[in-house]
């Protein structure tokens, strides 16, 4: 058995059959996200479809996204210790019932790989290599196992260049927790909202119901400093989802939609724009705090 499966295995403990799904989810990445977006594309015909809310509460309890800024981001690609954090007020931060955990071992392990969301959609050949795990259970196993989807280790440096390449083409940053991987975050992708399955599923299910997403805002809304804008448009161009518009010259700004992504603020030229962490809305997945909160548990 291969040092990464036993690693799995060990993760996993007692829940066989989440190390299987594990396993057969990263063995076969692509196919799995493949089939998975056929039913994600159903359901912006069942919006009028009110008993699959369960049902799709259920699914996105034990796999969902949570939006990163960049600052975040940049947080967890500089870390170099381990930092464990499994509390239930990881809640405030991924307001799901299952995959709440904050785990993140041996950070300095890095692997980027084919995206299979960009794959399934048809995304330009450029941007497929995009897919980042973080630790050594994600990277080894992906190393190991996944060759087909062409992993290369690299550089914390390194992921965040890729970062910010891609977040200058409108890809929202995100990490991904999933009951089958753990519980815990260990993948975080660079995803458009056009070739990303779990952008798509957030976008239609919410035609469903408002409390149906399977991604959590980043904590994050936008200030706005009138003076300094030149009403170019940039930031409305990059918004994803319809939170900044420009209409008839003029700009605006809706909160309840906004994900704190961070795009509309690095795109503006005239730095109008900043984020600030929202009182009414989550917590970001800060490092910093929960670092804090970390050693706080120790003493
Ligand atoms: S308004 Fe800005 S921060 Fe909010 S979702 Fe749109 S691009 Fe992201
Ligand atoms: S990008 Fe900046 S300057 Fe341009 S419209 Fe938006 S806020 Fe104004």
């Amino acid at each position: 058995m291969k040092e990464s499966t036993k690693l799995m295995l060990q993760k996993h403990g007692w829940r066989v059959d989440r190390f299987i799904h594990n396993y057969f989810y990263f063995r076969f990445y692509y196919p799995y996200v493949a089939i998975l977006r056929q039913f994600v594309l159903r359901l912006k015909y069942l919006s009028w479809f009110k008993p699959i809310i369960p049902l799709g509460k259920m699914i996105f309890n034990r796999y969902h996204a949570k939006v990163l800024s960049y600052e975040d981001t940049r947080k967890i690609f500089s870390l170099n210790e381990d930092l464990q954090y499994i509390s239930d007020e990881n809640k405030k931060i991924v307001p799901y019932k299952y995959a709440t955990k904050i785990i993140f071992q041996e950070p300095e392990n890095i692997v980027v790989m084919d995206c299979p969301c960009k794959k399934a959609c048809h995304a330009p050949a450029e941007d497929i290599s995009s897919c980042l795990a973080v630790g050594k259970s994600v990277t080894s196993f992906w190393l190991e196992h996944c060759q087909k989807y062409h992993p290369r280790k690299i550089s914390q440096k390194e992921a965040l260049e890729i970062i910010k390449h891609f977040r200058k083409k409108k890809h929202v940053t995100q990490a991904f927790f999933k009951v089958a991987t753990g519980g815990s975050t260990g993948v975080i992708c660079n995803c458009h909202p056009d070739t990303c399955v779990s952008l798509q599923a957030t976008k239609f299910s919410r035609r469903i119901s408002s409390e149906l997403s399977m991604t959590a805002q980043s904590g994050y809304s936008v200030i706005y400093d009138a003076d300094k804008c030149i009403h170019c448009g940039k930031c409305a161009e990059m918004c994803g989802f319809a939170a900044m518009v420009f209409e008839n010259g003029q700009r605006a700004y809706h909160r309840d939609l906004c994900m704190g992504c961070g795009l509309c603020v690095e795109s503006c030229p005239q730095d109008a724009l900043s984020l600030y962490a929202d009182p009414e809305k989550l917590k970001p997945l800060d490092l910093d705090h929960i670092r804090a909160k970390a050693a706080s548990l120790q003493n």
